[in-house]
């Protein structure tokens, strides 16, 4: 495996890809012969797996460093033009869709794609392209203002490291930590709600100029729901405000036992007065890691290893890093890199567990995609099912991450484990339905933004974190959620995947046959189509969250470390 530095990088000539596409395309229209136009179709995608991989590459060597201003250069001229080079395409998947080998064609290319070409090309054109790029410095201006350094005991720090206290086991400290982020947001109130009528002006029109009534219908499309739509959505959350908010309620009553707190407030954000705390951390964390997943598989073993030794994976801490964590797959070079900034917390082990969870499924796919021509397109599967692997293996990993931890520290994290994942769901939907109703709603007026989300704090009982300073009070809590701003409606979707995610799990006792044969076929298929042929869990149905839940009720109190 060559390093992840020593990929050849080379910004790609738009007007010559345009001349040799059309070229190619033509030949391709006219071609009578179906082993030459299969060869056709495979140049093509060839083209295209390789814009793929330098913007994907230029937009990695960005986010692990961004005082690098060559690829700060590259990944701008990328968000201008990017939108063009996606519409260049159009008129291949239009042929493909009518072609006269259609049929024979079928063999080659996986089932998924002729349906995600009709999704795709429903939400590209180049009529937009002005827009996408206004709507793109909006997003760049809300990633600003969030960099902005924060006084914080008598020094500048990051949004990031000051949150990094909020797990601080001292109360006062705590709340330092979140009254000085809560003071920043209320401060900047204006500028994020600005940003965000903005965008949603913006991402409306979007939506209007390709023939869709407003951006919840786009997002559909956008997103790919195949088979699903917003009447379904809209029962899952309602299955989530049934079964879900009451174990949450029980979840609290225990937190307060914990902290012995008569009450909780915002700035409560931990659960056991001594979180877990690994005994290593950043690279050693790595290579320890490293014998975690020799545990579970040998050849997710030799993957973890491979990406450790050649930087495929960059997890480390460092200053001019992103802040979140991210799997990206090189599509020519087929193999998938982690970007993150570690925090330095328990935190990291389950990040790394997450990105490796993802990694594997598309090394999997990798092996797969080899019997077929596989369009970027296909690149990942649609969300609620990428994420099912990675929180499979978040759970997976639970058991062999003695190593990790001393004895009641391993106990904590496989509580907070479930804890945490079964906590975030009424707050996923408060997002989701928060996106739809600011995004339908005609007359929307800038007040509105602030006074939906207060309304909807209150239905999904969330008021603990949402009240007690004035930035919460006046409903300004999701300055801080990057997919409002930055990748609308792509929230729902972890939660719609923790249910695929909880039966990989179940069903992973021995090995990883169910993950790998899941993982390799994950983007030929839509989210039902998928759930319906390995039989998962479907969220939408009343019945099968309900019990979902009564299990992991059951999985939350056998964690429960019992005191005296
Ligand atoms: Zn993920």
């Amino acid at each position: 495996m060559i390093k992840f530095n020593e990929i050849k990088y080379e910004r790609i000539n738009y007007d010559k890809t345009i001349m040799l596409v059309n070229n190619l395309l033509e030949q391709l229209v006219n071609c009578n012969d179906f082993s030459e136009y299969l060869e056709l179709v495979k140049r093509i995608n060839s083209i295209q797996n390789h814009i793929e991989e330098m913007y994907d590459y230029a937009d990695i060597r960005n986010m692990r460093d961004e005082s690098d201003i060559f690829f700060k250069n590259e990944i701008e001229h990328w968000n201008s033009i990017k939108v063009k080079f996606d519409s260049l395409f159009l008129p291949f998947y239009t042929e493909l869709s009518n072609s006269k080998f259609k049929e024979k064609l079928e063999k080659y290319l996986p089932s998924n794609f002729f349906k995600i070409i009709e999704y795709q090309s429903k939400t590209t054109s180049d009529d937009i392209s002005s827009l996408a790029k206004q709507e793109n410095e909006l997003k760049m201006d809300y990633r600003n203002l969030n960099k902005t350094k924060i006084e914080f005991e008598g020094e500048e720090r990051t949004i990031g490291y000051i949150s990094g206290f909020f797990s601080n086991k001292d109360r006062d400290t705590r709340k330092k930590a979140h009254d000085t982020i809560n003071d920043f947001y209320y401060g900047k109130q204006n500028e994020y709600d600005n940003i965000l009528f903005e965008l949603i002006t913006i991402r409306n029109q979007i939506a209007k100029k390709l023939g869709f009534n407003n951006y919840v219908e786009y997002s559909l499309y956008k997103l790919k729901r195949i088979g699903y739509d917003y009447e379904d959505i809209r029962k899952f959350r309602t299955n989530i405000t049934n079964y879900i908010i009451p174990i949450c309620k029980l979840m609290s009553d225990w937190q307060k036992e914990e902290l012995n707190l008569d009450e909780l407030k915002y700035y409560d954000t931990i659960f056991f007065s001594e979180m877990p705390q690994s005994k290593i951390s950043g690279i050693e964390l790595l290579n320890e890691l490293k014998n975690s997943f020799k545990d579970v598989d040998n050849q997710l073993s030799i993957l973890f290893n491979n990406m450790v030794d050649n930087d495929y994976i960059d997890l480390v801490q460092r200053e001019n890093k992103v802040n979140f964590s991210i799997t990206n797959y090189l599509t020519e070079s087929c193999i998938p890199v982690i970007t993150g900034n570690y925090k330095n917390n328990y935190l990291d082990v389950q990040t790394t567990t997450h990105e490796m969870g993802h990694s594997f499924q598309k090394y999997c796919a990798s092996i797969k995609d080899k019997e077929y021509i596989v369009s970027p397109l296909l690149k990942y599967p649609t969300m609620e099912i990428a994420e099912m692997f990675s929180y499979s293996m978040e759970l997976i990993m639970m058991k062999h991450l003695e190593n990790i931890f001393n004895e009641e520290d391993y106990k904590k994290y496989c509580f907070m484990k479930i804890y945490n994942l079964l906590g975030n769901l009424p707050y996923i939907c408060l997002v989701d339905e928060f996106q739809e109703i600011i995004y339908s709603n005609k007359n929307l007026k800038i007040e509105d933004i602030r006074k939906t989300w207060i309304e909807l704090v209150k239905k999904y009982h969330l008021e603990k974190s949402n009240s007690g300073h004035i930035n919460l009070d006046e409903g300004g809590y999701f300055y801080r959620q990057s997919h409002i701003y930055l990748d609308p409606f792509y929230y729902i979707d972890y939660a719609l995947s923790y249910f695929g995610a909880f039966s990989i799990w179940n069903e992973s006792d021995k090995d990883l046959v169910i993950f790998k044969e899941v993982g390799s076929v994950a983007s030929y298929y839509s989210f039902k189509e998928l759930i319906n042929k390995y039989n998962m869990p479907n969220p939408f149905d009343k019945k099968t969250v309900e019990e979902v839940s009564t299990k992991l009720k059951k999985e939350l109190e056998s964690k429960r470390l019992v005191r005296r």
